[in-house]
């Protein structure tokens, strides 16, 4: 299976991603993560995204498209993954359909999380992340038994500095005005499955499962 999920920040992508890859066993790739993992490790494309990242800003497409281009290109991509945060420009697009025109890649379906924007505050300034293993939790939504320790790994639970309010409104002008042309053109393309994310977690997942199964 070959999947690109996009939504808004806060949407639920790294949630129903966790849901995913458990159930299908396939590689997520998370743009996001990359780069947190470059900004952690401190390499010289960590400390270039960092300041773009804490501003709400999206990461330029000079850095980001070969970046993940490259991961993209690894041999496990080649029979399923679940991409997570690209394209979310119309240049990453661009590239995107060239890839595919190319044969480089393929893809069955892009599953768009549609979600009420006054939802967004309260699960993005929630959230909370296993420094280790990168699980998601919400500290009323979906709370670790234990508070700030993850229930699968033990690792420590952390607030991403970019989890502010500030930051998501920076973040949802980004995604209005670069990502949404990108979630029209793979409507054009026939590639969209809509589901409806401002539901609660279960229901979101229910919805998920339906069209998956639809698609396999
Ligand atoms: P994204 O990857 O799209 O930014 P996340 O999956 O990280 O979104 O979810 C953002 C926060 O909201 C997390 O703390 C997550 O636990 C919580 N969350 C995800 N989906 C829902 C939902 N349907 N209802 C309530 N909270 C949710
Ligand atoms: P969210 O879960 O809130 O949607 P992500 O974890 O996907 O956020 O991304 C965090 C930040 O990383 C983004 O706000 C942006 O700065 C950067 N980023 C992630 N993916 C991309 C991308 N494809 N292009 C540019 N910047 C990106
Ligand atoms: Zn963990």
């Amino acid at each position: 299976m070959k999947l690109i999920i996009i939504g808004a920040p806060g949407a639920g992508k790294g949630t129903m991603s966790e849901e995913i890859i458990n159930k299908y066993n396939i590689p997520h790739i998370s743009t996001g993560d990359m780069f947190r993992d470059q900004i952690a490790r401190q390499t010289e494309l960590g400390l270039k995204a960092k300041e773009y990242i804490e501003r709400g800003e999206l990461v330029p497409d000079s850095i980001t498209i070969s970046f993940v281009k490259e991961r993209l290109l690894q041999d496990d991509c080649k029979t399923s993954y679940l991409l997570d945060g690209f394209p979310r420009s119309e240049a990453q697009a661009e590239v995107f359909a060239q890839m595919l025109e190319n044969k480089e890649l393929g893809l069955d379906a892009v599953i768009y999380l549609e979600v009420d924007f006054s939802k967004l505050i309260e699960r993005v300034t929630g959230r909370r992340i296993c420094r280790n293993c990168k699980s998601v939790y919400h500290t009323v939504f979906s709370p670790s038994k234990v508070e700030g320790v993850c229930d699968k790994c033990g690792g420590e639970l952390y607030q991403r500095p970019d989890d502010t309010e500030e930051s998501l409104k920076q973040r949802l002008e980004a995604y209005n005005e670069e990502t949404m042309p990108v979630i029209k053109y793979f409507e054009k393309l026939g590639y969209v499955k809509k589901i409806d994310a401002s539901q609660d977690i279960e229901n979101v997942k229910a919805s998920l499962f339906e069209v998956l199964g639809d698609i396999k």
